[in-house]
């Protein structure tokens, strides 16, 4: 058979079976070697072909025959708190990898910082050196095993701060959220093997690989990202923290069910006032959405004191009470359709 018949079959083949989503372990750009001294050839090996190579079997086990053969990387991560530790660990570790080895390179084949990232970094840090500090401070804090982050913010700073395990800042498990530009793994793979227990050493060295030139790329590829967009809207927690009591309370009443609203009307209420006085999205409709909010408050107000009220006729009151939260519900779809704008 033709090299291009051998292809051709393939091909059939891959699209019969729908193009089901598997990752690949990426080839490190540069020999093991390379990275010395800062880091030693067997460390980087052990790294890349063991310890990332794993991550990307395991999650490649994970998913396949299931719905998240279909969805991306960003969503596989973004909503971590949703999915198995397996899943978690494994996609956020190969994401982690592939984001760190993109970043390291030895001197000769370095690229310099973009003015755009260095003046970014010099106004909220005065200095690339300080910047290092920070991180390292991060990365040295960080207990036990995980990454410390330069990430692109949603409203488009810059931030430093680390995650445990596997984590990553695109993860709602992460309390700081936004699209990491640069990574430094602090498991002791990473570094045990010619540093030991000497994690500071290892911070030290380490930068003398940061291939500032691929930062900045990160850095311009994250500012005109989607995902940032994305980020921010399910960043806002006092939404998600509303909308899990609404849920909790609304669904069960379509369901004729109201012991959940009578019994946390008040919880709702108090849910309504902390997002009335949170901070929505930058790129939200603020003016559409403060009026929206302030509607939402009065109207879950309004809920609670009925619920309290005693009455006569309970049927009716339930009827009365399905109208009001379905209204409400309705607003909260306002607030969120004004997100999406
Ligand atoms: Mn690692």
């Amino acid at each position: 058979m033709s090299k291009n018949l051998l292809i051709q079959g393939l091909l059939i083949l891959l699209s019969s079976t729908g193009f089901a989503q598997v990752y690949t372990l990426p080839n490190l750009p540069f020999e093991f070697a390379a990275y010395e001294p800062a880091v030693d050839a067997q460390t980087m090996q052990i790294h890349h072909d063991k310890h990332h190579a794993a991550y990307v079997t395991n999650l490649n086990k994970a998913i396949t025959g299931t719905a998240m053969e279909k969805i991306s990387m960003n969503d596989l991560l973004m909503y971590a708190s949703f999915r198995s530790a397996t899943v978690r660990n494994n996609a956020g570790g190969h994401y982690n990898h592939s984001l760190f080895w993109d970043i390291l390179a030895p001197k000769a084949s370095q690229r310099p910082i973009s003015k755009e990232l260095q003046l970014a970094i010099e106004s909220k840090y005065t200095s690339i050196d300080s910047l290092i500090a920070t991180v390292n401070k991060a990365a040295s804090t960080r207990f036990g095993s995980g990454w410390a982050w330069l990430v692109v913010t949603p409203e488009g700073k810059l931030a430093v701060y680390s995650t445990a395990n596997q984590d990553n800042p695109i993860m709602d498990v992460s309390s700081e959220r936004g699209i990491p530009i640069l990574g430094i793994d602090v498991w002791e793979h990473a570094y045990y093997l010619k540093y030991q227990n000497k994690r500071a050493d290892y911070l030290n060295n380490i930068w003398a690989l940061i291939n500032w030139g691929a930062v900045s790329d990160k850095y311009a590829a994250a500012l005109n990202d989607p995902l940032l967009k994305e980020i921010e809207k399910d960043n806002w927690l006092a939404i998600k923290d509303f909308h899990k009591v609404m849920a909790q309370t609304f669904h069960p009443a379509e369901e004729k069910n109201f012991a959940p609203l009578k019994s946390r009307s008040g919880e709702l209420y108090a849910k309504a006032i902390l997002l009335k006085n949170s901070t929505p999205p930058v790129s939200a409709n603020n003016a559409g959405i403060q009026d929206a909010l302030t509607r939402l408050e009065k109207q879950c107000l309004d809920i609670h004191q009925l619920v309290q009220k005693p009455a006569k006729d309970e049927e009716k009151k339930n009827a009365q009470l399905f109208e009001m939260i379905t209204k409400a519900h309705d607003i909260f779809h306002e607030v969120e359709g004004l997100c999406h704008d």
